[in-house]
């Protein structure tokens, strides 16, 4: 089947200040039209750079190569100018480009209530300088997209330039595959389907063994699986073909695994969490120390989540566990802020105050400091109190500060959906 490469361009994706969005969105749509993904190379604003990746690609020998970013008016966006001298098809000013790219920036001035200052003028010309034989994808900020194709009288695949923004870029997306260069790049390719099962609290060593047992079985199946948060998460690909055997090893897993498996649909924890409380018609409120806000703010990334969510309350400081949940000072200074009574009285005082049917209380030792005896980086204490029920856990998770953090949300969202 037919395959693709990126190229994500833009120092600030390379150092990691801005985190790479494009490559997994292009990944995922390509996916869904049968390609597959060979490679995503990350490149800074170097010219010499991006035209390494690119003959790397060609080399390669994808089908399709991709490019997100450096298409602006400024100096340092040149992804047309280094992908046109590599296809050896030089630059031309597109006439009709050139006045639709004017009229463009023309209105969005206006609309700021500002004149269009005339050193404005070589930035939109060099935005509508066209690869020769290239196709023009139309502006959906300002910079226009390209579809390049390879060098003449060279087999080789063609070249969709796309603008970094990932909002432009994912709205310029449909036009590009649609340009008659793309369709043929990637004819005779076959629908690729991705099932995601997620399992928690199980070794990932375990069901790899149970996997080399039954490898005749898994013929035909790309099965990839990958550890986090104490979740694991088992990607399977395959064409139409396999579906059966996938079917099959999906039936084994949930035999074998039982209520470990708490998604088969590819849906989230915190999905299936709001799924859960929406059916129950239950409303939540979070009571959280180490964490501070990142159990509410998961539970808060699904739409739709204000049905259940309430609220929420970081208590932080001893004070602030007293004085907005009623955590009684007693319990404070006897037991300690991380202990199971202090975590069912956060759940209990979050309750009252939110009058929602469940609390969540979490408290713990994130690190690297704020051990004491008996009390090590890692202890965090959860209670989830619901109308007549209790679940409480202690958990020593490992891990860094961060680590610590999310491991216990995750820890928390499988407590309310027991
Ligand atoms: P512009 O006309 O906005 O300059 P451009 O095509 O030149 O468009 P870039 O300069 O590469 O785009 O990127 C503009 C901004 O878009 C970046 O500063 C970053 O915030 C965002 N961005 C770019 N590439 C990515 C990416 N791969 N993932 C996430 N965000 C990105
Ligand atoms: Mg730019």
């Amino acid at each position: 089947s037919a395959r693709a490469g990126v190229v994500v361009t833009g120092t600030e994706v390379l150092t990691g200040r801005v985190t790479d969005r494009n490559g997994p969105w292009l990944a995922e749509q390509l996916r869904r039209h049968g390609v597959d993904i060979g490679q995503v190379v990350v490149v800074g604003d170097r010219p010499d750079d991006l035209a390494a990746a690119l003959r790397f690609l060609q080399n390669a020998g994808v089908d399709l190569i991709i490019t997100s970013g450096g298409l602006g008016p400024t100096a340092d966006d040149l992804t047309a100018e280094v992908v046109a001298e590599v296809l050896a098809r030089p630059l031309e000013l597109d006439p009709a480009l050139h006045a639709r790219i004017g009229d463009i920036i023309e209105r969005l001035n206006r609309a700021r209530g500002r004149q269009t200052e005339p050193s404005a003028a070589a930035g939109t010309r060099k935005q509508a300088m066209v690869p020769q034989g290239a196709a023009v994808l139309e502006p959906v900020g300002t910079a226009p997209g390209l579809v390049v194709p390879a060098a003449a009288g060279v087999a080789g695949a063609p070249v969709v330039v796309l603008p970094g923004p990932p909002y432009e870029l994912q709205a310029m997306w449909p036009a590009a595959l649609a340009q008659p260069m793309v369709q043929q790049a990637l004819a005779g390719r076959e629908e690729l389907r991705q099932h995601t099962l997620r399992l928690w609290g199980t070794s990932e060593s375990e069901l790899a063994g149970l996997m080399r047992e039954q490898a005749e079985k898994l013929a035909g199946l790309e099965i990839t699986t990958c550890l986090r948060d104490g979740e694991l998460e088992v990607v399977s690909r395959f064409h139409p073909v396999a579906q059966q055997r996938y079917d099959d090893f999906a039936a084994m897993i949930v035999s074998t695994y039982g209520d470990a498996v708490f998604s088969v649909d590819g849906g989230t924890l915190e999905e299936i969490v709001g799924r859960l409380l929406t059916e129950q018609g239950l409303t939540i409120g979070t009571a959280e120390s180490c964490t501070a806000g990142l159990l509410a703010a998961r539970l808060a990334d699904v739409p739709g989540s204000s049905s259940y969510l309430q609220g929420g309350v970081v208590s932080y400081a001893n004070e602030v566990k007293h004085s907005l949940l009623d955590v009684p000072v007693g319990l404070l200074e006897t037991v300690g802020a991380v202990s199971a009574e202090v975590a069912e009285a956060m759940a209990r005082g979050v309750i009252a105050r939110l009058g929602t049917d469940l609390g969540v209380g979490i408290t713990g030792i994130a690190g690297p400091g704020g051990a004491c005896p008996g009390k090590p980086v890692g202890l965090v204490e959860l209670c989830v109190l619901g109308r007549g029920s209790r679940l409480a856990r202690r958990v020593q998770l490992p891990g860094d500060r961060a680590d610590v953090r999310r491991r216990s949300v995750a820890v928390a969202l499988h407590l309310i959906w027991r």
